[in-house]
């Protein structure tokens, strides 16, 4: 069941643990514009969960790099909204309401298993690809004693169990038709040992409070889908749309990072001295809207923006990417 009568609502979900890079800022373009082309209106949300990793400065940060490349949203942490608070650290009491209705409905278990058991689990079955083995299901049939036993030694994990037998299966609206069935990577963690709420939960509990209708976000959180449709059907609620954006990757085949060079907004701006207008002509032509690289503005982009026109590969850029994004270089277009 989709949420096709629902208000067309879509979001951008940065987690301030570090700068906006190259692959995050044509992410949040692409949700802009599917948002902005279809009238529909664009939430931005903090995921700053982790307050280790987290920090204020990285979220002010990114801010004013998404306004600098002429993006804007309906409602944020800087201009509030009908459902705020927008950073998820404030958000935590919803999180704990979602663990408890879980845990009344028998989904949730505790999970004493250490890191080390985890990766010594050799014969466990295949999980998902961004995340290696699935969980083997040790601590999912516990009996009480053995619970209390191991309860002095470690505080637990929380996970979700996943039916083994469900098939999950949806369409993205970039990478297309997809099934995914045999626990879809196995019981994943609700809630960490350091009492921080796991990705998934917060994520769900947000956009179903949100009422976001349309996800698009990176290629990197695609096999992250079933896991959070088993979510939404255990609370009871339509699942959203998903589109997954294409990877950015250097020309040695691995995801693009700082060993590509100036991969962070920060320094397209301040070292190489890229203007708004360039960048988001280079996502644009990376993202497959525009053929040439041209300057552009994300309002330009609006009137002829078609979902099923962004690449649906992973988009490997040539080692002279900068200078194609500066406008100074020597080959064409992406390897194609
Ligand atoms: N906070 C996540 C990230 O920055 C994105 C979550 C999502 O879009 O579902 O990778």
């Amino acid at each position: 069941m989709m949420r096709s009568d629902k208000p067309l609502r879509g979001r951008f979900a940065p987690t301030p643990s570090g700068k906006l890079h190259l692959g995050n800022a044509m992410t949040a373009l692409l949700a802009w514009l599917q948002m902005r082309a279809a009238g529909g209106e664009i939430v931005l949300r903090m995921e700053d969960l982790d307050r280790q990793r987290c920090k204020p400065e990285l979220a002010a940060l990114l801010l004013t790099e998404l306004k600098w490349l002429g993006l804007d949203w309906d409602e944020g942490p800087d201009i509030g909204g009908p459902h705020a608070p927008y950073e998820q650290s404030r958000r935590t009491g919803r999180y704990a309401l979602a663990l408890a209705e879980l845990a009344c409905q028998g989904r949730i278990y505790p999970c004493y298993c250490s890191r080390a058991d985890l990766q010594g689990a050799v014969h466990a079955p295949h999980g998902l690809a961004s995340e290696g083995p699935a969980y083997p299901g040790t601590c999912r049939a516990l009996t009480a004693d053995e619970r209390e036993e191991r309860a002095r030694r470690k505080t637990p994990s929380l996970r979700f169990a996943m039916s083994e037998t469900a098939i999950y299966r949806f369409r993205d609206g970039i990478a297309g038709e997809l099934t995914y069935s045999g626990g879809a990577g196995g019981d994943f963690v609700v809630k960490r040992a350091d009492g921080i709420v796991a990705y998934q939960l917060a994520v769900v509990t947000d956009d179903i409070e949100m009422g976001i209708s349309d996800v698009l976000r990176g290629w990197d959180l695609l096999d992250s889908t079933p896991r959070q449709l088993a979510l939404y059907e255990a609370m009871g609620s339509p699942p959203p749309r998903f589109a997954h954006s294409p990877l950015l990757l250097g020309e040695d085949g691995s995801r693009l990072s700082k060993r590509h060079g100036s991969v962070s907004l920060s320094d397209i701006r301040e070292s190489l001295g890229v203007r708004p207008q360039r960048l988001v002509g280079f996502m644009a032509w990376l993202a497959g809207l525009r053929d040439r690289i041209e300057e552009t503005t994300p309002g330009e982009l609006v009137s002829t923006f078609d979902l099923s026109s962004v690449r649906r590969q992973a988009v490997t850029l040539p080692d002279d990417w900068m200078d194609l994004l500066k406008g100074n270089a020597r080959s064409g277009p992406i390897d194609e």
